[in-house]
């Protein structure tokens, strides 16, 4: 987390505590007052009463020492409720503003994160692709040389465009400017098509995979391509190149499901559910060895969730992830 960022933690956790403390103390404070209060009151009434009459025997005296006993127990038991209530009340409401502002805090750090990433991002493709293309011009390069190049282009404006489609479409989708369409697919062939711009782009990574035909679904192809290459993409990002990766697709229970696995660094535990927020990712900017933006994930999710279905991860044997998506049959 950045110096200023943390020091405003700090200060704002600092506030937080201290008002909060204030506020139990002067309802401690008012608990006791009323109580004190209570007794002179009853102290009082009880003196006025051994005056007014005088023979404590009497039936007048003990209906009325009755009567000042159930006061006494009733204004007890209204403040002891009130300062419950209020107590309560305090506290959810501290809850809340504690997550709030830590949350707030959490996005503003990401958001910053993000743009840091986002402008190397960027940078990267664009410079890679100007110097080899300078380099094609310049010089006289052999054909394998040239292809080489190109290639190496194509998998850079390839990775640009995989990146700009996930701002955008992240950004349409939560302000309502994406209208997802609702047509059938066939979603086998989208993902045999993932699966094959995948193997044109990493013609190294050995990718197995087991599609069964004619999986129809209701949906956006834009999206669910997407959602197919994002997952692909982070298999490879995030596990070793001498590795198998595997995209299953099957039937189960009138549901589609797709598996996406690999055998990577996998995920810990109490990250599973984090790595789909917004801007998420695990580690540090000082101990990161990839490259991202935090959206990936969070757009699958988004997408999935727009076609009504769900996307959870779990560790794959022996090691690595699997993330399994489900979507409902057309
Ligand atoms: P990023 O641009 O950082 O890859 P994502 O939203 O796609 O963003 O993923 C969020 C985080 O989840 C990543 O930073 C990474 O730490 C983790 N992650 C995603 N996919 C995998 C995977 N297949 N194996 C291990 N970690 C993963």
């Amino acid at each position: 987390m950045p110096d200023t960022i943390k020091r405003k933690l700090l200060w704002a956790t600092a506030v937080f505590w201290i008002l909060l403390l204030y506020i139990i103390a002067a309802l401690v404070w008012w608990f006791f007052s009323l109580e004190k209060q209570n007794r002179e009151l009853y102290e009082l009434r009880k003196e006025t009463l051994v005056i007014k009459v005088p023979d404590q025997k009497s039936a007048a005296y003990q209906t009325e020492q009755a009567n000042i006993e159930d006061k006494r127990r009733r204004n007890i038991s209204k403040y002891i409720g009130e300062g419950s209530i209020f107590l309560l009340l305090i506290i959810i409401g501290a809850v809340f503003i504690y997550h709030s502002v830590r949350r707030q805090f959490r996005l503003q750090q990401q958001q910053q994160n993000f743009v840091m990433a986002i402008t190397h991002e960027l940078k990267t493709p664009i410079s890679v692709s100007k110097l080899n293309l300078e380099t094609l011009l310049k010089y006289q390069l052999s054909e394998e040389q040239q292809k080489k190049l190109l290639h190496m282009n194509l998998q850079e404006t390839v990775r640009l465009d995989g990146l700009i489609n996930n701002i955008l479409i992240s950004s349409q989708l939560e302000g309502g400017g994406y209208h997802a369409a609702k047509e059938e697919l066939d979603l086998s062939d989208l993902v045999i098509a993932a699966i094959s711009e995948f193997k044109t782009r990493y013609p190294e990574r050995l990718v197995l995979s087991s599609i069964q035909p004619d999986a129809d679904v209701n949906g956006d192809a834009t999206l669910l391509k997407l959602l197919i290459s994002n997952l692909l993409e982070n298999a490879n990002k995030y596990s070793s190149k001498e590795k198998p990766i595997s995209c299953d697709l099957m039937q189960k229970d009138g549901a589609l499901v797709l598996q996406v696995t690999d055998e990577g660094i996998g995920i810990d535990d109490d990250e599973k559910k984090k790595v789909f927020e917004k801007f998420y990712r695990i580690g540090s900017e000082q101990t990161r060895k990839t490259k991202g933006t935090g959206l990936g994930l969070y757009i699958c999710k988004k997408i999935v969730e727009s076609h009504k279905g769900t996307i959870s991860v779990f560790d794959n044997e022996p090691a690595g992830t699997k993330f399994i998506v489900t979507l409902p049959q057309a």
